[in-house]
Order: C-alpha cells, then structure tokens, then sequence
C-alpha cells in the first residue's frame, strides 16, 4: 500500500494575492490559511509550515511520541508567527490556520487549530474529521442554528483559534488508522465554502490523478465564484493513485501524483479502530505570556461579529447580546460583546464596573445575574443595574429609578 499526495492552491476569482499555503512533503501535510493585512496573511500562513517542514521525514519510536512531535510543533509555529507579528507593526494581528497530518506506521495523526478542514472519504462515506474554530460551529453545538444555516451564515468565516494570534494555542489532535482506498482531503474554507461535501465527495469518487482531483476541486469553487483564496491537499491511501478500480499501469503511475510512501507487507485487514480523540493532547495549552494578546483577539473578534452584525443587519441575535450585565469578580458590571467563550476566548469585555456588590444583590437575583442580563443599550444596562432588587438597607430603591439615568453616571445611587 502506498500514499499518494496532490496538492494544489489558487487566489480564487476576487482576492489577487493568496494567502493560503500548504506542503507536501514524506510524512507531513499541511494546509494553512493565512490572514492579515497586505502580505502579512502570507508570511503567517508561510511560516507556521517552517516548523512542520522540519520534522518531516522524521521516524518516531511510536504513536505517542510522533503525535508529541506533531503537536510540539504545532506550538511552534504559533510561536513563530507571535513572534513575526510582535516584530513588525505591519504584521500585527497576522495570523493563520493549521491543519496538519503526519503519516506514521498506518496511521495518520492530525493536529488541527482554526477553519481549514480535514475530511475522510472511505467507503462512500465522506466525513469531515476536523472540528470547525468558528463562532458559527459554536452556535451549532449549542443548538441555536442548523447546520444548514451555519454555511450560509454571514460570519461563518469568523474563527475563534488561530496560529499565531494568541501566546497560548490549544491544538485539536487526534489518529485515524489507514484503510486501503481512503481518501484524506485537507483543504481551506475557500472551498469548503461554496462547494456542497456532496460535490467534494463526487469529485473525489471519479478516483482522477490525485493532481487531476485537486484542480478539479479548485475549478468546483472557482465555478461557485472563487470569493477567497482555494487551497485543497488529497491523500489517497491504496496500491495505485487511481485505486483499484483503474489498476494501475505504468502510465499511471507516470502522472503527476507525487508517490510518498511504501509500505511493505501491509495487512489489508487493518481495520479502523476510528478516529481516536487523544484527550490528554486535545486542549492543551502552552504559553507563559500576559494575556494582553488573548485581549487583542477578542477585541477584534468582537468587532468583527458586531460590525458584521450591523452591516448584515440580520445579527439580531448579537446585537441583542452586545450589551449584558453580569458579575465582574465580587461586582456587578457591564460587558459588551456576546456572552460566551469559545476556545480560549472570551468574546466580551468589561465596560462598566459598577459600585453594586454583590452582596447587595438580593440573593433571589443572583442567579439572574450570574446567567446574565441583556440589554440593547449602555443606557439600558445602567438602568438594570440601578434597578436591580437590593437586599434591604441597601443603597438603591429600584422603586425610585425608573427613569434613564444621566448620561456617564453607570453607578447611580439615589
Ligand atoms: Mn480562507
């Protein structure tokens, strides 16, 4: 059995420059989808490779330590690309996806952080591997939209991890074992974006040239309109690079499939012990910097989704989120931005720290308060918070604070 590789990237119809990279080498694969200002999305999405094109080649004792290899470097390039982006003004806020695969043995190990995608195609059955950064996967794991809309969605591209952005990255890895005539696609949301799984799976069966495949697959997304940068890198896991529908000749061998590796004696039985979460790697997390990075993401993430919000003007449900109040250490405060977490970061911020403790809340609101409170306004949320019932003999008498307060005062005490 062998592994046959293709790769192939293209800026698409609208973007002129392409920030997408990806690499082949013998034993790595990778697909990065840069972001940033000027050139600044392609020298991130370029230098997290750096590190994984080091350790390409390499031969590990076994499966534990090749995935730590993977995910240590992994880490490295995210520290390679803070680094870049802390260097130079034009560079600040780069940052990229990562999806990577490291063959070893039978197997492939993946790490994963950000949108770029990792599918199987085995057996008819076309299933993406990787789990989606993206504040709209968030929204979908927590029922409040379909899948169906989550790809039409208007901030579908908006991710919640990437490399480079953050001192602390956590890294999604997990091992899938080979079976004859698997297809692993690695590709960017350039073509996930605007062509249907069904599409990419068709393409896929056609069992072309491995090279013939991904052109096929980037004319797909060139043909839904190109708007972003295309970039999809095939594995295929069999004795020709065709599969043994079309037994190879030599002829086909000749084509422009890249052979990567041999192995010998393969037992055809291997048998899929499924995709294997290794929950000791998944979510682990390095960095030993302030957390001033994290407060940059967020800011700009926050922007994003309520700019995103306003211009699209169908973000009723942020804007309605976009101001809360809730608890800030022993305090009420009030936030903006949207009441979650996703990954590592926090998609709000404090505005208002108020002078209400909260042991002057009366104990029945706190729950209230703890799963916070909306508001559509500053103003709004000022007058919740001078509302809010009190434990008696405290300061506020919500009775007395109907109106609005003045403009500036969040703290009002009659
Ligand atoms: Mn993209």
């Amino acid at each position: 059995m062998k592994l046959f590789a293709a790769g192939h990237t293209d800026p698409g119809r609208v973007r002129s420059s392409n920030e997408d990279a990806y690499f082949i080498g013998d034993s790595i694969f990778a697909v990065a989808d840069g972001m940033g200002g000027h050139v600044a999305g392609e020298v991130a999405s370029a230098t997290a490779l750096g590190p994984l094109e080091e350790i390409d080649a390499k031969v590990y004792p076994d499966g534990a330590t090749a995935i730590h290899a993977l995910e240590e470097a992994i880490q490295q390039a995210n520290v390679e690309v803070v680094t870049k982006a802390q260097d130079r003004p034009e560079y600040e806020g780069m940052g990229t996806t990562l999806t990577a695969l490291m063959f070893e043995g039978q197997r492939i190990h993946f790490a994963h952080v950000g949108d770029s995608r990792a599918y199987l195609l085995r057996e008819g059955q076309f299933n993406q591997l990787t789990r989606d950064h993206t504040f709209v996967q968030q929204l979908v794991e927590e029922g409040r939209i379909s899948e169906e809309e989550a790809a039409v969605h208007p901030r579908r591209s908006v991710i919640t991890r990437a490399i480079g952005v953050t001192e602390q990255i956590d890294v999604d890895v997990m091992t899938l074992d080979l079976e004859q005539g698997d297809q692993l696609l690695l590709c960017s949301d350039g073509l996930t974006g605007v062509v249907a799984d069904e599409e990419i799976a068709g393409i896929l069966s056609d069992l072309d040239q491995p090279a013939r495949t991904v052109e096929r697959l980037v004319q797909a997304a060139n043909h839904a309109g190109g708007p972003d940068n295309i970039t999809a890198v095939l594995l295929r896991w069999d004795e020709t690079p065709t599969g043994p529908d079309r037994s190879g000749t030599t002829a086909d061998m000749s084509g422009p499939a890249i052979l990567v590796h041999t192995r010998q004696g393969e037992n055809a039985e291997a048998w899929v012990q499924g995709m294997r979460r290794f929950g000791s790697f998944t979510s682990r997390r390095r960095g030993t910097g302030p957390h001033h990075h994290r407060r940059r993401l967020l800011v700009i993430l926050v922007s994003i989704v309520i700019v995103g919000s306003v211009l699209v003007g169908g973000g009723r449900w942020l804007l309605g989120r976009s101001w809360y109040v809730g608890i800030e250490g022993d305090r009420v405060a009030i936030f903006q931005g949207v009441d979650a977490s996703i990954g590592p970061i926090e998609l709000h911020w404090v505005v208002e720290q108020s002078d209400l403790a909260l042991d002057q809340v009366a104990p029945f609101f706190l729950d209230r308060l703890e799963s916070t409170i909306a508001a559509p306004s500053l103003t709004d949320a000022r007058r919740i918070i001078e509302t809010m019932p009190r434990v008696a003999g405290s300061a506020a008498d919500p009775a007395q604070t109907e109106e609005p307060s003045p403009a500036g005062d969040a703290t009002t005490s009659p």
